[in-house]
């Protein structure tokens, strides 16, 4: 009877790329490219439209999915904080479930992976060619181009897998993360063609917060060499950099995404020949969002809806009816108690999310989160000079707070900066154009999201 329960548990493949913005994939609508792999998961699977993450930057995002806590709880806030090895999380308890676990790529947690059975990792950020990897066995340099490479180990694991265990396995991709270097056959791809520009790349910042005009996120003034691989022509300035750069980021960004989409087929594929896809679930998502140009910036970080917003398909043909959509609320601190759930586990209890697998099958309980709490810690750091900042979104408005310090010992240490609010109107104001805090017409919610928001902050337990 176990034997057979557990024999009918779902495969798990979570492909997770790093800086893959919604909007540059087809499924959700893409205006500049086609991603035809990736949207076969959506075709043949579920499309999460409002997937959120909890900090908007990788290291902490990829904390957040493993251990489904908030930084504060797991301890990795900034891009230099790495996972306590002793943190039991997501790995140890798919293993314990019986499954073989396995972590290939991007890990970026600075200790050593634990919990899982196999482990083939990039160092830190890692490079796009002949990249270094680590496994137990030491580190070992690869020619090649690193989203292939990553494609290419996940296969091998697949291939010599434990056939008597269900897997649980993590492959996580560098790509498109700066500096945007892409494959070499596609290298010349788009060199004739205009990309699009997104209707806000000329955005006067003079109208917004301090802090949307402290932060080095520009197009074309704040990207530098290996971003744009040409200096910038003598005397070109404003606007005309701007044209100008935008187009060389956007089309790398892009050309690094077609390996993705490239590579994520391969996947599919494979378990399509090997008749796995029925009991395999398959998700695509990227550790967070990315700003395409949008209010004229590259990067993340920002509570704004380009950045937070994390693309996430998942396929699971036994559970999930065919073109899905959801449109609730999930966060990334509610993968775990996911998968724990789909691998016949319950969520321990320090993990702050919520399964949202019951939303597979098209039921969402009725005390379903229809706010979320969102905490960005590095305050100046990180060479982009974001102010910290935490806040809340509702269905409808979103409320930021920039309380202007970097506190405790948390974040990079530099000096504080005015405290400040944002609101803004996401009915209204979809792309964030219009600060409405202060507005009277919006006394009332703005009352209500500050209401909302301390008890956020109580329920997650994030006093400092
Ligand atoms: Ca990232």
């Amino acid at each position: 009877m176990l034997a057979r329960a557990q024999s009918e548990r779902p495969n798990i493949l979570y492909i997770m790329s790093d800086d893959h913005a919604s909007h540059a994939i087809s499924a959700y609508g893409s205006k500049i490219n086609e991603t035809p792999q990736i949207d076969r998961l959506a075709k043949e699977g579920m499309r999460f439209d409002n997937c959120f993450v909890t900090n908007s930057i990788c290291t902490p995002s990829r904390g957040a999915i493993l251990t489904g806590q908030y930084s504060h709880k797991n301890g990795v806030y900034t891009l230099s904080d790495s996972m306590d090895v002793k943190k039991v999380h997501l790995a140890h308890h798919m293993r314990d479930a019986g499954y073989q676990t396995a972590m290939i790529g991007k890990w970026h947690l600075a200790t050593d992976p634990q919990g899982f059975d196999y482990w083939n990792i990039l160092p830190g950020q890692g490079a796009y060619y002949d990249p270094v990897f680590i496994t137990t066995e030491g580190r070992k340099q690869h020619k090649g181009y690193c989203t292939d490479i990553i494609a290419d180990f996940t296969l091998d694991f697949l291939r010599k897998r434990d056939k008597t265990k269900p897997f649980f396995v993590m492959c996580h991709h560098k790509a498109p993360h700066r500096a945007w270097q892409p494959a070499p056959k596609y290298k010349e791809w788009l060199k004739d063609e205009t990309v699009p520009e997104p209707d806000n790349l000329y955005e006067d910042l003079t109208k917004r917060s301090q802090a949307a005009q402290r932060a080095t996120l520009r197009v074309g003034d704040d990207n530098n060499l290996n971003d744009l691989k040409q200096p910038k022509p003598e005397g070109m300035a404003g606007r005309e950099l701007r044209k100008w750069a935008y187009q060389l980021y956007i089309k790398d960004y892009l050309r690094c995404v077609r390996s993705v989409d490239d590579n994520v087929g391969r996947l599919l594929d494979y378990l399509d020949q090997e008749g796995l896809t029925q009991n395999t679930v398959v998700v695509y998502t990227s550790d967070q969002g990315f700003f395409l140009g949008d209010h004229g910036w590259f990067d993340k970080r920002f509570m704004y809806e380009e950045t937070i917003r994390m693309p996430f398909l998942m396929r699971y043909p036994k559970r999930i009816k065919k073109g899905s959509v959801n449109r609730d609320m999930v966060l990334n601190i509610d993968f775990a108690p996911t998968f724990l759930e789909l691998a016949g586990r319950k969520a321990p209890p320090e993990m702050q999310g919520r399964s949202f697998a019951p939303m597979l099958s098209g039921k969402t309980p009725k005390d379903w989160r229809k706010t979320m709490y969102y905490r960005y810690w590095m305050h100046l750091g990180g060479g982009h000079t974001v102010t910290a900042h935490y806040g809340v979104r509702s269905r409808t408005h979103k409320l930021i707070y920039y309380y202007g310090q970097a506190l405790g010992k948390k974040g990079a240490v530099d000096k504080p900066t005015p405290p400040e609010w944002e609101m803004f109107d996401l009915v209204k104001d979809p792309r964030e154009m219009k600060n409405v805090y202060g507005d009277p017409a919006y006394a009332k919610v703005t009352a209500e999201l500050k209401k909302e928001m301390e008890r956020l902050r109580a329920y997650y337990q994030d006093t400092e």
